[in-house]
């Protein structure tokens, strides 16, 4: 989709900076801002309800910019992608540029800025307990996700009980899947996940072994990554069923971008 509602250089005069001097005394910002954002029904019917106002967006950007000061109009940027994503329903993704004309150096420079994008993914995040209240351990990482701001909780499985994975002898496991609307990355959303395992008080000592709580990304988009601390898609989801089952029940038709077979095609196999 390809649909975007642009602004250029919204002139903004605000206190963005290192030096104490920015701070104090202020200067010239210039945003713009590429909105995305599918408008075909606005389009059709037009309807301004069907579409992003530009003229709120542009007054929401500039209070933002004037009510904050940040040392770095990277943070700058990135915090004003994050506010339009969660104030303008509508928004699928943004993209900001924020242009300092004034800014200090002392060398005659025309603009220095910073441009980045911030969308909306959809990721499948496994839940698994098998110590202690399990359903309360699980329950309150739901909640803690419905509570992130910049995560909204979609839908989630049914919780099954199942029997451990691996040959470590232990008690029985809650599992279940969750699916998470977040403009998290990857790598933002795995530390987010482990400071809620740590607060349920997850110990790392067998791999495979009893934990209160084990939160693992199963899929993030269609996206594909593999680096030493994160593998989307989870590198063995396709073989467990704790897994699939409880995913087929969300998202039968949600697809592995590697295997190229939707959910419901892996649990069968599985199952044989
Ligand atoms: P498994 O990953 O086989 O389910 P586990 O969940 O018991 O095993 P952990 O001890 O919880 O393993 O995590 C080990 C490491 O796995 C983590 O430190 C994390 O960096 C890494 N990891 C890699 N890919 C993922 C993923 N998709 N989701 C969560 N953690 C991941
Ligand atoms: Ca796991
Ligand atoms: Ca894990």
């Amino acid at each position: 989709m390809s649909d975007k509602i642009k602004i250029r250089d919204l002139q903004v005069y605000a206190n963005h900076g290192v030096y104490e001097e920015e701070n104090k005394l202020g200067q010239k910002f210039l945003v713009s801002a590429e909105l995305y954002t599918d408008f075909s029904k606005a389009g059709e019917d037009d309807d301004l309800n069907l579409s992003v106002d530009y003229g709120c967006v542009c007054k929401k950007i500039t209070e933002f910019m004037e009510s904050n000061c940040f040392k770095l109009i990277e943070t700058a940027a990135q915090q004003l992608a994050e506010m339009l994503l969660l104030n303008f329903q509508l928004l699928s993704g943004v993209k900001i540029e924020i242009k300092k004309p004034w800014a200090p150096i002392g060398l005659p420079l025309d603009t220095a800025s910073v441009e980045l994008e911030r969308n909306w993914h959809t990721a499948y995040i496994a839940l698994g307990s098998n110590i202690g209240d399990k359903e309360s351990y699980i329950n309150t990482a739901i909640e803690t996700l419905k509570n992130t701001k910049g995560c909204v909780v979609e839908k989630v499985s049914s919780m099954i009980v199942t029997k451990p994975y691996g040959n470590v002898k232990q008690d029985d496991f809650l599992n279940g899947v969750l699916c998470l609307k977040t403009y998290y990355s990857p790598d933002r959303l795995l530390e987010l996940l482990n400071q809620i395992e740590t607060k349920a008080g997850r110990k790392r000592e067998t791999h495979w072994g009893p934990r209160t709580l084990d939160l693992d990304i199963i899929f993030y988009d269609n996206f594909v990554m593999d680096s030493e601390r994160l593998h989307i898609p989870h590198i063995d989801m396709h073989n467990r069923l704790f897994v699939l089952e409880p995913l087929a029940e969300i998202a039968p038709y949600v697809r592995h971008p590697v295997l190229n077979k939707t959910v419901e095609q892996l649990l069968g196999e599985l199952n044989g």
